[in-house]
């Protein structure tokens, strides 16, 4: 057992290491850069495609979409004016790590850039244990999945430096305590900044990106 935990350390420590070089590039070339987590259809392209089509131009943004099989999410960002997309299939793999992001910045003129957004893939658990070496990590939860996710996937809502809260149009329709939920979430990450808001109707979403172009300044 002990091993075991040895082995994954150092899986974990060499990760560490090529997130900081895949940092330096980005930090380097002046890009901003998010890692966008949450479980499968809690809306992350969703949410790329509405901030793409609200930024108007006003920054230029590549992203990265991490997927275990398919480019339906990279088509999608392209459409919706990225200036650059591209696909990571990770071959089965349930999460990115910063050896998948490293490769797919070589494909990057990353000085054409000002924002880079990073889809990981959609899973609330190992995720967070990877750093791929972007600025910083956001979670994308959504009312349908429920209000006691905090509660039930504390690591990753430990570690994030933005919570987002979509699909805030259903909440008339579906069981979700918001003071519960929000409660899980002060004392795993206190004062971490939030934005609920609905893809579909667009509520909340000029907070949200106000926050990314205020970090990508
Ligand atoms: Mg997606
Ligand atoms: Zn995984």
């Amino acid at each position: 057992m002990t091993q075991r935990v040895s082995i994954v350390e150092n899986i974990l420590n060499a990760n560490d290491r090529l997130a900081e070089e895949n940092r330096t590039r980005i930090q380097s070339a002046g890009v901003f850069s998010i890692n966008i987590m949450a479980s499968p259809g809690a809306g992350k392209t969703s949410l790329i495609e509405q901030t793409l089509s609200r930024l108007n131009g006003k920054l230029r943004v590549a992203t990265i979409d991490g997927d275990i099989a398919t480019s339906i999410d990279a088509d999608r960002a392209a459409a919706a004016g990225a200036q650059a997309a591209i696909q990571i299939n990770t071959g089965g793999d349930c999460h990115l790590d910063a050896v998948m992001l490293h490769g797919a910045l070589e494909q990057l003129d990353l000085t054409l850039f000002d924002l880079l957004i990073v889809e990981n893939v959609g899973n609330l658990v190992c995720p967070a244990s990877f750093k791929l070496g972007t600025h910083k990590s956001v979670l994308v939860a959504s009312v349908p999945e429920g209000d006691d996710k905090p509660y039930k996937y504390p690591g990753m809502y430990r570690g994030v430096d933005a919570l987002v809260i979509n699909k805030i149009d259903l909440l008339p329709y579906v069981t979700f305590r918001m003071d519960y939920f929000e409660r899980g979430v002060q004392v795993l990450n206190p004062g971490v900044s939030t934005f609920p808001l609905s893809c579909r109707t667009g509520e909340g979403l000029d907070a949200w990106v106000d926050w990314l172009t205020d970090n990508a300044k």
